[in-house]
């Protein structure tokens, strides 16, 4: 089948991928390189919120997760063990499940995962789909209509936030996420605290660290705002000391693209895989398995 994937960040490249495996024809039409996508812009650490009743998250989590650990040549992946702080009184997520090596005491969940550099690993992605023979347009879609109309067979919605307006869907909103990277110190291990609806996290990828973060739903621009910026640094050194001195490198804004539940499935000659909020580096390889299957 001739399949047209609208999207280069990490849902669209997974796709393609995927897709070019199963033996289909892939187009990817992009408005922007792999590098200028959110999926650039996140953390990488391979864990979704905590807060989630979408039944699908633990198997999409553990095939990410199988997917990473089974990539040696790819680079950018590390697997680290980490904690996250929380509430003592808050249930353990159902994703669990897809973690190995899980400890807990009261609020602190201690588990394995991987942490992926993201703009090293989605510049490799992009290299091995052009290898399955996968051709790039740089091009903004403006209608799936149009294009499903066209060349293709089948188009898949990979357009992350703007996945939204090409299907007319206002249950999407940006949650824009605001990092701060720091020389890396030689952390072994991440590190996340969710606190007063807050959430700071440490993670460390080699050369340098994600700090993070923050979350405001509804604000859709990329301006990196200085106040934000410090207060991650102060938050970030208070929980990981060892940071202390470490050279802040530079600030980075992405928008989430934040949505009740992801929308994966298939209308038409359309299939939807967008709204992946703050978990698309996790999720992007389960939903891309789901895609390949609803052709
Ligand atoms: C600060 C921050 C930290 C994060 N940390 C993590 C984390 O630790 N772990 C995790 O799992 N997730 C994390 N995320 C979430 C993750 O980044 C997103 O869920 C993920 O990037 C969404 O991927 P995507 O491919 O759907 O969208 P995007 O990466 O936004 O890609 C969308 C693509 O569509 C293209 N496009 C847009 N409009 C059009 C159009 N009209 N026509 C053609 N192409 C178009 C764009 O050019 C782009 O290539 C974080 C996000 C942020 C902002």
């Amino acid at each position: 089948m001739r399949v047209t994937v609208v999207g280069g960040g990490i849902a669209g490249l997974c796709c393609a991928h995927r897709l070019a495996e199963a033996g289909h024809r892939v187009t990817v039409r992009t408005a922007g390189k792999p590098g200028e996508s959110t999926s650039a812009v996140a953390g990488g650490l391979i864990y979704p919120p905590m807060e989630t009743g979408d039944g699908r998250v633990a198997r999409w989590t553990a095939v990410g997760l199988e997917v990473y650990r089974n990539s040696p040549a790819a680079p950018g992946i590390r697997f680290r063990p980490g904690s996250i702080t929380f509430a003592e009184d808050r249930p353990g997520p159902p994703w669990l499940s897809a973690m190995t090596d899980v400890t807990r005491e009261g609020g602190r969940l201690g588990f394995t995962t991987a942490l992926v550099d993201m703009p090293v690993y989605l510049g490799w992605l992009a290299e091995q789909v052009a290898a399955l023979g996968v051709r790039t347009e740089y091009a903004g879609v403006a209608s799936l209509a149009s294009l499903a109309e066209g060349d293709a067979d089948v188009v898949v919605n990979a357009a992350g936030l703007a996945g939204g307006t090409l299907a007319g869907d206002d249950a999407l909103v940006p949650v824009r996420g605001q990092v701060v990277h720091l020389a890396d110190p030689g952390l072994t291990s991440w590190t996340v605290a969710e606190e007063d609806d807050e959430l700071t996290y440490v993670f460390p990828h080699g050369r340098h660290v994600v700090c993070g973060g923050t979350e405001e739903i509804g604000r859709g621009d990329l301006d990196p705002d200085p106040a934000a910026a410090s207060a991650i640094v102060r938050r970030c050194r208070a929980l990981v000391p060892e940071l202390a001195e470490a050279p802040v490198l530079g600030t980075r804004v992405g928008l989430r693209p934040g949505r009740p539940s992801v929308r994966l499935e298939r209308v038409g000659n359309v299939v939807h895989d967008y709204g992946h909020g703050g978990a698309g580096v996790t999720l992007a390889w389960g939903c891309a398995e789901d895609v390949v299957g609803l052709l």
